[in-house]
């Protein structure tokens, strides 16, 4: 496998990790499987090496990522205020895992994030990471951050420190962050190191099972719902939206992570190239967007939703309605037509 952090960042992280009393594992808001995966995946190398180790994220994670070993150990933001503000206090050295700038940690946590004075060290394959002080190891190359976990525990010379718990974690944000092993960035060593997993013990079916078939029938109305009611696309079909309301989204008792991967389904249409999906929350629009081929979705959820992400996957916000959040995209995408049918 090929070896992508320099010895020098290596021996740094290394230093860091042995010096440090207290480590602290961060994350970003509305965790998904690579976040909530890297972050345990982590906690447990580290555990195993003796650390004292602690995971703070902004917010929990849906039901079908809840079953990870040690969730119930991590300290939420949103829950339990004070601790995660003292423990963050407290650290000699925080990961910043899955994320790359501390905006993606919500308003609230961002705060004390900017209070740190300790050490970081960022894993991340987002692109524009942010001036992250120590060791910087971003690799938007890399399928996942669960990747990019492992190859930095095996670089640091700790893999025999992945137990079967770190890596049903690892595999989990994978998996998840992958599309199940179909996305372009999956390489060979991707599937090294999940046959290095598979060695360890590795229930992947049961994996699997955990994120896929948990479904609850509210959840599979409101996918037929969106499916059949608010789909819509462009005349040739080059782009389709979904879109959901909070009125829409109560009538299926909508519970996070309900509307995971519906964008997907969009995308999956024969002729899309670009797809959008709207979700009305509390007080913002949360805007999903995903590609096939060159057209660059990050580039536009920067330039148009506030947002970020990858080429083929990224996101955003807006304060506007839902009526005027989707008239803009759909004027938006009807504009780029060409552009998005010659990427
Ligand atoms: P999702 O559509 O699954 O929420 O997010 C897809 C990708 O876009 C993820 O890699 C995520 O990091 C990124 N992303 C989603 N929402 C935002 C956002 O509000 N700001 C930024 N910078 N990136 C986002
Ligand atoms: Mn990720």
């Amino acid at each position: 496998m090929s070896r992508i952090l320099s010895e020098t960042d290596i021996q740094r992280a290394k230093d860091l990790v042995a010096n440090a009393g207290q480590i602290v594992i961060t994350s970003h808001k509305s965790p998904d499987g690579d976040a909530v995966g890297s972050s345990l995946g982590l906690y447990h190398i580290l555990s195993n090496l003796n650390k004292n180790v602690k995971v703070v994220l902004p917010d929990g994670a849906p039901d079908f990522l809840s079953w990870m070993n040690g969730y119930e150990n991590i300290i939420l933001f949103d829950q339990a205020t004070e601790l995660a503000k003292s423990t963050l206090e407290s650290a000699d050295l925080v990961f910043v895992l899955d994320y790359n700038v501390f905006l993606r940690t919500g308003n609230d946590m961002m705060q004390e994030m900017q209070k740190l004075t300790c050490p970081i060290i960022l894993i991340d394959h987002h692109q524009q990471p942010g001036d992250f002080p120590v060791v910087t190891y971003s690799d938007t190359k890399a399928c996942s951050t669960c990747e990019m976990v492992y190859r930095f525990a095996d670089q640091c010379g700790w893999k025999t420190q992945i137990d079967l718990k770190a890596a049903e974690c690892i595999y989990c944000g994978i998996m998840t962050d992958s599309g199940s092993f179909r996305f372009p960035s999956v390489s060979p060593d991707t599937h090294y190191i999940v046959a290095h997993l598979m060695e360890l013990g590795l229930d992947h079916a049961n994996v699997h099972r955990q994120v896929y078939d948990t479904n609850l029938l509210d959840r599979m109305r409101l996918t037929g719902y969106a499916l059949s009611e608010k789909l819509e696309s462009d005349e040739d079909g080059v782009w389709a939206i979904i879109s959901l309301t909070k009125e829409e989204l109560d009538r299926f008792r909508y519970r996070p992570g309900d509307t995971e991967g519906l964008v997907n389904q969009a995308l999956s249409l024969k002729h899309v190239k670009v797809a959008a999906f709207l979700r009305e929350g509390n007080n913002e629009i949360k805007v999903s967007l995903r590609s096939k081929g060159n057209f660059d979705v990050n580039k536009y959820a920067r330039a148009s939703w506030n947002g970020g992400g990858h080429m083929n996957a990224a996101g955003g916000a807006t304060m506007e309605t839902m009526e005027e959040a989707l008239k803009r995209m759909r004027t938006e995408l009807s504009a780029k037509h060409d552009e998005i049918l010659s990427a």
